[in-house]
């Protein structure tokens, strides 16, 4: 756990604790933030919304950036308030279409942004792993395991990491999801041919993995005038 985290109780707000809205507070990953949130004197939820309703509020509050982990139409609407109000903007949203991601990358031309379908470190060291994949000579299986209710399949880190496959080998993966219990988020991928098999895996032990990642990124992203960023910019 960082230092700046305190373990029980909520922790006294420093006088430049970053004043966060939180888009999905009510949410899984919602929940997760908030908790984290209370525990730092680094940050200070001073809004919070669940529905695209709640922004109308949001322009008399003290808010230096939006963290965002709700559903792709909502963070596309959180998206438009941080362009017109000119703060920063995290988002972990999955299963946002070609264009919804291409309006977050736009947006990077106004203020800044990170977005990422995993936030944590050992997800992007798996993603570079995956590069290091060359040989063909295998047959290729990824599957991601998640909770019940997740309702993006496969998962957006699933497609992240096939896309860190060379092109002949994205050709030839299967890709298989799994939705049951109340699993954080698993991935796995076997490499297999006759004479042998090589698995990669990584596990998510709770959800806190992804929101310190968002804090992470929140932390860095806001030293920035502008851009788009993601986990290769904070990781790397
Ligand atoms: P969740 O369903 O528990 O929470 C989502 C919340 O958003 C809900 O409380 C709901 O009230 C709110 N919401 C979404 N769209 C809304 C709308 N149009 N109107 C009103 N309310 C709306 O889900 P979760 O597990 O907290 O995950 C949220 C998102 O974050 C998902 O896309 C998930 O895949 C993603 N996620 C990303 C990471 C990462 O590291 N990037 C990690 C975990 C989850």
């Amino acid at each position: 756990m960082p230092s700046h985290i305190k373990k029980n109780n909520s922790a006294k707000k420093h006088n430049s604790a970053l004043k966060i809205g939180l888009v999905g507070y009510s949410g899984k990953m919602g929940k997760s933030l908030q908790k984290l949130i209370k525990k730092s004197p680094l940050f200070e939820m001073t809004a919070k919304a669940r529905s695209e309703d709640c922004f109308s509020s949001w322009e008399s509050q003290k808010i230096q950036a939006v963290i965002d982990f709700s559903s792709p139409e909502l963070c596309l609407k959180s998206l438009k308030w941080c362009i017109k109000n000119k703060k920063a903007f995290v988002s972990g949203t999955t299963g946002l279409n070609p264009k919804q991601k291409q309006a977050l990358k736009k947006a990077g031309q106004i203020i800044p942004v990170f977005y990422s379908e995993n936030m944590s470190v050992g997800v992007y060291l798996f993603s570079q792993w995956m590069k290091a994949i060359s040989s063909a000579d295998f047959q290729f299986l990824l599957e991601d395991y998640h909770h019940k209710d997740k309702k993006d399949k496969p998962s957006g880190t699933a497609i992240r990491l096939k896309n860190h496959l060379p092109s002949a080998i994205q050709k030839k993966l299967k890709v298989k999801s799994y939705r049951k219990g109340k699993e954080f988020g698993a991935h796995r991928v076997t490499l297999k041919s006759k004479e042998e098999v090589l698995t990669l895996e990584h596990k998510a032990l709770n959800r806190e993995v992804f929101s310190k990642g968002a804090l992470k990124a929140l932390q860095f992203v806001i030293k920035k005038r502008k851009g788009f960023y993601d986990v290769k910019d904070l990781y790397s």
